[in-house]
């Protein structure tokens, strides 16, 4: 009976094809994932405080080239602070929720370019575009064109043309005037980071499902929120541990996605 026991297991691992030695140390994901890439990125600043240490931490954390990875920022221009401001806005279940603004922090938005990051338009007031006062041609137009008005008058002219719908809502009002502008509409994999209450370790199993299911022949963009407060106090820490799963941290470059 103790004999028939022991060989359970063993029967089961050979069956699987499956050497227990090997098994032991290396599951067979892990092989898998090892050549998964992925890039960050961060939405809803630019903030004071938050924004900063999320930068600070960034230069600390190396892509595979050895250097401080570089990430995408997809900046607000002008979020409204009064309450019945954000009822224009913002999505109903986001009211409390305080956002960035290049406007209101030049200084924090030119610190992101000169650390090499790359700058995207998130709109000019995080627009819900499923407000049916939002969701027309030409307040999409004026989202997209106050914001390039704020940004080039902080970070002067750019080239780089990318846009990323708030609340990732992409209609057809969104879709066609990106691009009519010339716009790269660059989407992603949220991290669930706007989860209130969400903690550290959720996000670390979360964001650890979301590479372990990579299939994609091009890099996995995460998002982040620089204003939220499981990004801006663990970043390193969720980054690092993907790093320690043998998932490869690369610069972020649209070009690739
Ligand atoms: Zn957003």
């Amino acid at each position: 009976m103790k004999h028939s026991i022991c060989l359970i297991p063993l029967i089961a691992s050979l069956m699987s094809g499956c050497m227990i030695g090997l098994d032991a140390g290396y599951p067979r994901e892990q092989t898998i994932t090892r050549s998964v890439e992925f890039m960050l990125s961060f939405d809803d600043g630019p903030r004071p405080n938050t924004t900063e240490r999320v930068l600070d931490m960034l230069a600390t954390l190396k892509a595979t080239d050895g250097t401080p990875v570089k990430a995408g920022f997809f900046l607000l221009a002008d979020a409204p602070d009064e309450f019945w401001q954000r009822w224009i806005y913002y999505a109903p279940y986001e009211l409390w929720s305080d956002k960035g603004s290049i406007a209101k922090y030049p200084t924090i938005a030119v610190r992101i370019q000169r650390a090499g990051h790359i700058i995207g338009n998130h709109s000019t007031h995080h627009a819900w575009f499923r407000w049916p006062w939002l969701d027309t041609p030409e307040a999409v137009l004026s989202e997209f064109t106050e914001w390039e008005a704020i940004s080039q008058r902080v970070l002067g002219i750019s080239n780089v043309r990318l846009f990323r719908p708030p609340n990732l809502i992409l209609n057809t009002n969104v879709r066609e005037t990106a691009n009519r502008l010339g716009y790269r509409v660059v989407m992603g994999e949220s991290v669930g980071d706007t989860i209130p209450g969400i903690t550290v370790d959720v996000v670390k199993q979360r964001t650890q499902s979301i590479l372990a299911a990579w299939n994609r022949p091009y890099p996995c963009l995460l998002i982040f929120h620089d204003n939220r407060p499981t990004t801006y106090r663990h970043l390193d820490e969720i980054v690092g541990s993907l790093q320690q799963q043998g998932f490869r941290l690369v610069h972020f470059d649209p070009k690739r996605l």
